[in-house]
């Protein structure tokens, strides 16, 4: 009997590493995590080099054609060099080399970002338009455009950042970027977070309270809101706000059918009920599709896409 090819593939985030063999249509295969720490290259390379190495201890569901990456980073995907995971320390990993001369295997790497695009091309809004914005929202700000079907990467794999747009000129706040007033400091689920930390550490009245983690997450702040909380009122008044100018900035500058959000904050339907409504008519009137919510599984969007890519860039569709 003939095995089914499939693509090893990897995604590695801040806190685990998920591996599972891939068929072509996207359909995942003995998934198997393992712990992860995205704070150095070297040491994030070392460990996914032994849960590979783990995970191929294990039988196999179909025949392994290739090995495919999603990692955190700049990643030039034509060269297969991690080029750095923080800017300020920028120490490059001949990532898909290194991988492929150890287990023999063609190797392919991407960032999360740009896999979840390539997912969203191949088996999300890419079935009803060549013309669309992929952005994600959760722990940071970051997305990709993708002008008819080709994702733009630009001359340094560093396309995308759009975390680092200014939405607010007047600003004091300044980013890790080094400009004021970027957007992923002001609506990214860090970014609200630490903003509501400011206000309770202020001694501002409210129901709100710094989780185990150090952090005040959305699925805290949003009911706070709906409940009338005003220091949850006026952090995610201004989120939503510099969310909606970040996206009708971007929509001027592709002129995309759909824009598709995807990434933690959206989870659920608060967010998108409650920005749909400060994107009005002028800037998004030509868009087929709109500003709509990614419809595939968040858990699995960077997997699928860095599948994807393993199939298209192996010759194996
Ligand atoms: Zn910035």
């Amino acid at each position: 009997m003939q095995l089914t090819p499939t693509v090893l593939t990897v995604d590695q985030g801040g806190t685990k590493i998920l591996i599972a063999e891939c068929d072509q249509a996207g359909h995942l295969f003995n998934s198997r995590k393992y712990p992860s720490d995205v704070s150095d290259q070297h040491a994030a390379t070392k460990q996914i080099q032994s849960a590979i190495a783990e995970y191929l201890k294990e039988p196999h569901h179909g025949d392994i054609k290739a090995i495919s990456i999603s990692t955190v980073g700049r990643i030039d995907s034509e060269t297969g060099i991690w080029y750095e995971i923080n800017p300020d320390h920028p120490t490059p990993v001949a990532l898909a080399d290194i991988i492929q001369k150890q287990f023999e295997l063609p190797t392919y790497i991407g960032n999360d970002v740009y896999s979840a695009t390539v997912a969203e091309q191949a088996f999300g809004i890419g079935q009803t338009t060549d013309n669309f914005i992929y952005l994600n929202v959760g722990t940071g700000i970051a997305g990709r455009v993708v002008t008819n079907g080709q994702i733009v990467q630009g001359a340094h794999s560093d396309a995308g950042e759009i975390g680092h747009m200014v939405v607010d000129f007047n600003s004091k706040e300044q980013c890790i970027c080094g400009r004021f007033g970027c957007v992923e400091p002001i609506a990214s689920g860090l970014g609200m977070s630490r903003a509501t930390i400011e206000k309770i550490n202020a001694g501002e009245d409210t129901s709100l309270k710094i989780d185990d983690h150090g952090r005040v997450g959305t699925e805290q702040l949003f009911p706070a809101y709906d409940a009338g909380d005003k220091v949850a009122r006026e952090v995610v008044d201004r989120a939503l706000s510099a969310l909606a100018c970040l996206i009708l900035n971007l929509i001027r500058v592709s002129d995309p059918e759909a824009v598709v959000l995807g990434g933690g904050v959206t989870n659920g339907d608060w967010l998108m009920t409650h920005l749909k409504p400060l994107l009005g008519n002028a800037v998004t009137h030509l868009m087929k599709v709109g500003v709509v919510k990614s419809q595939l599984d968040p858990n699995q969007v960077a997997i699928m896409g860095a599948s994807r890519l393993g199939f298209v860039k192996g010759g194996l569709l």
